[in-house]
């Protein structure tokens, strides 16, 4: 069996922290592959590593003290390195990427030297082969993944090695220049690995025991959930429930890998798994989890006999793209329609003149802009088995007292979204847990 770990910031955040992740990963044989992200936040207001490179590089663009920016970064790993007793030359390392950011002048090549130096490290510590990701994970010239020739480069680095640390969060241009994900990618670096290692379990160390049902700002202690098909993790990473990097299950997905959520600094808990739908068993759990954001803008638009005016939504449809404007959803009755926005995509005038121009194009009889709507998504497979969820929903989000202005159901059953006042998603999601978790 072969397992591919990735591990997330705070499990690198230290030296003790090292020799941690060292210990888990020379615990068990079959942990052959490791990923890792670079150091995280120590303590509450800590930096993270990528966050100093971030602000070195900007340092550096505006013609400020670099060599002391860079400082920052280099207290870290001098630290690591001296923290875990490592006889390992971190200085002239860190001298090389001091030089060579410089020399580089791209945001992505300083980001990503905090995944490689802490791969570097981690190699050192684990004794294993380092592999470069700027040489084995290729995106194409629009900054998508080139997944075929990546799996295949990655797949001959990894041949014949025993173990191996693979540094995450970038890989390179077919021109050799380094790329990184977005943030949060080393999770995408992993699952890559993962598929390209043949890997029969994908394990993500964090700092949570896996998945909760919901976000513990809001409820206090939610159950975990023990276990969640793709689908559904995709529908609650994408509104918000972020343990995982929501494109990282495209990887391993392919290749029916299941991954496994740990804890680092509580190893033994259980975690999440999450599996192919077809491996997944049903728990009896109505839902599975419930996630939500805030900050949504509702076009609603009016016109008596819109059903019957053959390329309404297409016009409004062009005003979105002219602007680039990307919609949530889009609930719609015979003479209603709704967009739902993602506020920020909205800003710096943009909310005006889209408006403007959709009035333009199809005339409406009233058209109306509501701010500050949150969404909240109430995911499971289980509610496509049970009649009556509906009931059970909305009946509890009208005992909280709250008002739902839009509901989305999507065609699998797997989810229902609900759109609510801002200022009623706490009150909302509170209601739904206590539904689904605490009285079922
Ligand atoms: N270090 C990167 C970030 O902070 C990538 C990662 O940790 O996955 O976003």
């Amino acid at each position: 069996m072969i397992k591919v770990c990735k591990f997330g910031g705070t499990s690198m955040s230290d030296g003790t922290n090292f020799r941690r992740v060292a210990e888990i990963i020379d615990r068990d044989p079959e942990r052959r592959f490791i990923v890792v992200s670079a150091p995280g936040k120590r303590f509450g207001n800590d930096s993270k590593v990528t966050d100093l490179l971030y602000g070195a590089q900007e340092t550096l663009e505006k013609g400020g003290d670099f060599h002391a920016a860079f400082t920052k970064v280099r207290d870290r790993f001098t630290g690591i390195v001296r923290e875990i007793g490592l006889s390992f030359d971190i200085d002239s390392l860190l001298d090389e990427c001091e030089r060579e950011i410089q020399s580089e002048r791209s945001g992505d090549f300083t980001a990503s030297r905090g995944e490689y130096l802490a791969a570097r490290v981690m190699a050192e510590l684990l004794g294993a082969p380092f592999i470069d990701a700027r040489d084995v994970v290729r995106f194409h010239a629009d900054g998508k993944l080139n997944g075929k020739e990546t799996f295949f480069l990655v797949k001959e680095a990894l041949k014949g090695k025993r173990r191996a640390v693979v540094a995450g969060f970038y890989g390179a241009d077919s021109d050799g220049k380094v790329k990184t994900f977005s943030r949060g990618g080393s999770d995408v670096s992993g699952a890559i690995v993962a598929r390209a290692a043949g890997a029969d379990l994908y394990e993500n160390w964090t700092d949570v025991s896996g998945f909760l049902a919901c976000d513990p700002r809001i409820v206090e202690n939610p159950a975990r959930i023990p276990a969640l098909s793709y689908q559904e993790l995709r529908e609650l990473s994408y509104m918000g429930a972020n343990v995982l990097h929501s494109e990282s299950i495209f990887p391993v997905r392919e290749a029916n890998i299941p991954i496994r959520i740990k804890n680092t600094f509580r190893p033994d808990d259980e975690g999440t798994d999450i599996l192919p739908v077809e491996k997944y068993r049903f728990s009896g759990q109505t839902v599975t989890g419930i996630a939500g954001k805030r900050h949504f803008t509702v076009i609603h638009l009016e016109k008596s006999l819109m059903n019957a005016e053959i390329g309404f939504t297409y016009r409004v449809l062009q005003v979105l793209l002219k602007y680039g404007v990307s919609f949530e959803h889009m609930p719609s009755g015979i003479d209603t329609m709704s967009f739902i926005i993602d506020s920020s995509l909205l800003d710096g005038g943009i909310k005006e003149k889209l408006c403007a121009d959709v009035k333009e194009a199809v005339s409406p009889d009233n058209m109306r802009v509501f701010d500050d709507i949150a969404l909240i998504a109430v995911v499971g497979h289980g509610m496509s088995r049970n009649v009556g969820t509906s009931a059970r929903l909305f009946s509890a989000i009208a005992s909280a007292g709250v008002n739902v202005r839009m509901i989305d159901q999507g065609s699998s059953e797997l989810n229902i979204i609900v759109g609510v006042d801002g200022e009623d998603y706490g009150r909302t999601v509170r209601a739904v847990y206590r539904e689904f978790f605490e009285e079922e």
